[in-house]
C-alpha cells in the first residue's frame, strides 16, 4: 500500500501548497471557524494546519490515514499513463506516505486528545496528547523519501508564495472563517472572521489591494437557478490585476474556459479591451448542474448547461460594467 499511496501522492501532491490545500479543505469540511497554518522553509521542513473543527474520534484515527487500495497500477512508472484516478479519501494517506506525518485530534465529547504518527507510510499506535477540541496535522520533511519529487521543489520563497496565494483564495472563499498564516515563526497573515458585508469587503481589500473597493462595482443577480455576486474591478493597465481574478463556483475556486470567455467578453464589450481587471465573483447553482471533480487538484469544472451559464455571466457582468459609461 505504501507504493500505491506514493503514486496517489504523485498525482495530487505536487508541492507544499498542494498539501496545505488538502489539509485546509479538511479543516473546512470539519466545520472549523479558525484555521492556523504554520510553515517552515517554504513547507519543505514543516507544514502544520491546526483547526477548531469537529475532530476525529480515537477509533477513527487509523482510518483517516488509511487508503483505498487499487489493483490497476503495478509500478510508479504506470502513473503517467492512468488518465484519471480517484482521489477521494486518499489525501492524508498520500501525504503521510511521502513525509514524516503526525495528526493530533480531539472531538468535543472526548476528555483527551490522541496523536498518531506515520513515518514514510508506517502507522504508529495512537498515544494520548494535549490538544483543544479540533485537529492539528503536521507534515515534516515533505518528499524526504521521494528524491525525484524533492528535486522539483523550488526556492523557499517561491513555495511560500504559492501557499500564500492559496490561502488568499481560500480566505475569499470562506470569509466567515478566521485564517492565520505564519512563515518561519513570523505571522504573515491574519484574516479575522467577517461577520457582515463591510467586513467581507475589508477582507477582499486585504487580498486585492486597499484601492480595490473604490475601483470596483458590486454585482448581485439571480436568474434561471443561477446566482452571481461579488465585485468586478475597473480595468487598469496594470498586469498585476490579472493575477487577482477569483471566480468561485459553489465556494470552489475555478479556472474555467467558459467562465473566462464570458468575463473577457463582457469587459471587452464595454470598451475596456486589452486591459486588465481584478474581480471576485461567486456563482452559486444547483450542485447537480456542475461537475467539480473533473480533476481533484486542478481548478476545472464542467457545467451541464454551458451555454446558459456563459450567457448569464456575460449579461450580468455586461450590465454591471455598462453602468460605468453612464
Ligand atoms: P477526504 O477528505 O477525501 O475524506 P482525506 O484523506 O483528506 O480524505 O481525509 C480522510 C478523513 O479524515 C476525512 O474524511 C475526515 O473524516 C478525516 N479528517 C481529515 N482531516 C480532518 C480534520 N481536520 N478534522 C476532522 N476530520 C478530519
Ligand atoms: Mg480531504
Amino acid at each position: 500500500p505504501e507504493l500505491i499511496n506514493q503514486i496517489a501522492a504523485g498525482e495530487v501532491i505536487e508541492r507544499p501548497s498542494s498539501v496545505v490545500k488538502e489539509l485546509v479543505e479538511n479543516s473546512l469540511d470539519a466545520g472549523a471557524t479558525r484555521i492556523e497554518v504554520d510553515i517552515e522553509a517554504g513547507g519543505a521542513r514543516l507544514i502544520r494546519v491546526r483547526d477548531d473543527g469537529g475532530g476525529i474520534a480515537l477509533d477513527d484515527l487509523p482510518l483517516a490515514v488509511a487508503s483505498h487500495a487499487t489493483s490497476k497500477i503495478g509500478s510508479f512508472d504506470d502513473l503517467e499513463h492512468v488518465a484519471s484516478m480517484g482521489f477521494r479519501g486518499e489525501a492524508l494517506a498520500s501525504v503521510s506516505s511521502v513525509s514524516r506525518f503526525a495528526l493530533v485530534s480531539r472531538t468535543a465529547g472526548q476528555e483527551a486528545a490522541f496523536r498518531i504518527e506515520v513515518d514514510g507510510g508506517r502507522l504508529q499506535a495512537a498515544r494520548p496528547a494535549q490538544h483543544p477540541p479540533g485537529t492539528s496535522v503536521e507534515v515534516r520533511d515533505l518528499f524526504y523519501n521521494v528524491p525525484a519529487r524533492k528535486k522539483f521543489m523550488r526556492a523557499e520563497r517561491t513555495e511560500f508564495a504559492h501557499i500564500d496565494d492559496l490561502l488568499k483564495s481560500l480566505s475569499l472563499a470562506r470569509s466567515s472563517v478566521e485564517f492565520r498564516l505564519s512563515h518561519n515563526g513570523k505571522p504573515v497573515r491574519v484574516w479575522k472572521a467577517a461577520r457582515d458585508e463591510q467586513a467581507v469587503l475589508q477582507r477582499v481589500a486585504e487580498v486585492l489591494g486597499a484601492e480595490f473597493p473604490q475601483r470596483s462595482l458590486r454585482v448581485e443577480h439571480a436568474a434561471a437557478g443561477l446566482q452571481l455576486s461579488g465585485w468586478v474591478g475597473l480595468p487598469t493597465a496594470s498586469r498585476a490585476q490579472a493575477d487577482a481574478q477569483y471566480f468561485y463556483v459553489n465556494g470552489r475556486l475555478v479556472r474555467d474556459r467558459i467562465v473566462a470567455h464570458a468575463v473577457r467578453q463582457a469587459y471587452a464589450d464595454v470598451l475596456f479591451h486589452g486591459r486588465h481587471a481584478a474581480f471576485v465573483l461567486y456563482l452559486e447553482l444547483d450542485p447537480a448542474g456542475v461537475d467539480v471533480n473533473v480533476h481533484p487538484a486542478k481548478h476545472e469544472v464542467r457545467f451541464r448547461e454551458q451555454r446558459l451559464v456563459h450567457d448569464f455571466l456575460f449579461r450580468t457582468l455586461h450590465e454591471a460594467l455598462a453602468q460605468t459609461r453612464a
